[in-house]
């Protein structure tokens, strides 16, 4: 599950070795699950000059105990290749011998970035749906807006910090907002868009803001 790779320090020219973990399980590579947590499973540091590069790479991650696995890509392409993988896993007819049968109460999921992989992770531990997180964070984001006067929110993500949970919002030039989530709202949504959102469950792997827009236009 593990590979190396190197290559040239964009800075300095100097040869950089980077680890690759192409499946990461939460709950058996604790190591790795906190490194990926603090973003230091994606990066690389050159040992003459100190540049951090980023280092992108696909990657499945899954947790067991908790039921859900999230698998990392980078296009669209792999999304549907990735899309066809999860339905045949559910259906009984795996693609080949390796793939272990996988259980039908499991969530399953597809993120195009290591943040978005970070995030689903701390969604799932902290034992929310993010189905309801993403419909939530839209309406965090509509209420930042109004006070921006012009500028505007380019991401919303949700993080949980030592047990407080937060949606953090971005504008092109930063950090501009952070708002404890409200378990009140959280509920009110659950009730309105819960059973609307598992509805589109076993279609979509794809649950981010485009998939939440929809489906509140939808049904508004
Ligand atoms: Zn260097």
């Amino acid at each position: 599950m593990r590979s190396k790779v190197s290559f040239k320090c964009p800075k300095c020219g100097q040869n950089v070795e980077a680890e690759q973990w192409s499946a990461v399980s939460g709950d058996k590579n604790p190591q790795q699950k906190a490194k990926l947590l603090d973003g230091s499973l994606f990066k690389a540091v050159c040992r003459k000059c100190g540049r951090v590069s980023t280092v992108g790479y696909p990657m499945i991650y899954n947790d067991m105990k908790e039921n859900y696995m999230i698998w990392l890509v980078y296009d669209t392409e792999e999304v549907g290749h990735v899309t066809e993988y999860f339905k045949k896993s559910k259906s009984g007819q795996p693609d080949d011998d390796s793939q272990e049968p996988v259980d039908p109460g499991c969530r399953q999921r597809i993120v195009l970035s290591p943040e978005a992989l970070r995030e689903k992770i701390m969604i799932f531990d902290s034992g929310l749906d993010d189905k309801i997180v993403e419909i939530m964070k839209l309406a965090y984001s509509k209420e930042a807006q109004i006070k921006l006067r012009g500028d505007t929110i380019a991401a919303a993500l949700f993080s949980n910090r030592d047990g407080e949970k937060q949606i953090e919002m971005y504008t092109e030039k930063g950090k501009a907002f952070v708002a404890p989530v409200s378990r009140a709202l959280y509920e009110q949504l659950e009730d309105k868009y819960g059973g609307k959102a598992s509805y589109a469950e076993d279609r979509v792997y794809v649950i981010d803001d485009v998939w939440a827009w929809q489906l509140v236009r939808q049904f508004q």
